[in-house]
């Protein structure tokens, strides 16, 4: 990766010998390798021991967990904040874990629609919750720094499983507890008006 590095700041125009860039490679390797450690990253081993079996079946919710991933179409950041939601059934993820959950999935070169899927989708299989919620916003360099459409705006998707996308009241409740109300509108499966993926030019 260091050899790849250095020919890019060549083809940028730049001097890799230069004091400034002589570490570069190293650093951006070590910086790239973190943060794509969710490629190599066990969902198993991340959730060890903290799966549990409870009397329990209210909502859980963890919200304004921080992510921070890489667009696919650009190797730029996204990032913005995380909500989840789930109803257990009769097993329960510990607390701590669920941020984990979501580094995993972010740690990886992305879309925040699949990211968003990928976390619920995994809940999902791991507790069989009567219903998921995942909404995920954030703002892409990829189109603010490029100056690309709507500089400030923050995309918003949602994925929305079992009970959440069955029943209105429950999706709202949640919606209501991650303050988000004024969106419900378009959350539930997110059409493509979101336009959330970032331009592919
Ligand atoms: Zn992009």
């Amino acid at each position: 990766m260091q050899d790849l590095i250095r020919k890019l700041l060549l083809e940028l125009g730049e001097d890799p010998d230069r004091e400034g860039l002589q570490r570069t490679p190293a650093r951006v390797q070590k910086a790239m390798s973190f943060l794509t450690s969710g490629y190599a990253a066990d969902i198993d081993v991340v959730l060890n021991d903290a799966l549990f079996t409870v009397d329990y079946s209210e909502m859980v919710i963890v919200k304004d967990i921080d992510f921070y991933s890489l667009c696919e179409h650009h190797l730029l950041p996204f990032f913005g904040k995380c909500h989840v939601a789930y109803i257990p059934r009769r097993r329960v993820i510990g607390l701590s874990k669920i941020p984990r959950l979501v580094d995993v999935f972010a740690r990886r070169l992305q879309i925040q629609e699949r990211m968003t899927n990928q976390i619920a989708e995994t809940i999902r299989e791991k507790i069989d919750p009567i219903g998921v919620a995942v909404v995920c916003q954030g703002t892409h360099l990829c189109m603010s720094m490029r100056g690309v459409e709507k500089q400030n705006s923050v995309a918003v998707t949602s994925a929305m499983l079992g009970a959440f996308r069955d029943q209105a009241r429950t999706r709202m409740e949640f919606l209501e507890l991650i303050k988000l109300r004024g969106h419900a509108g378009v959350l539930p499966g997110m059409p493509a008006e979101a336009g959330l993926a970032c331009v592919e030019d």
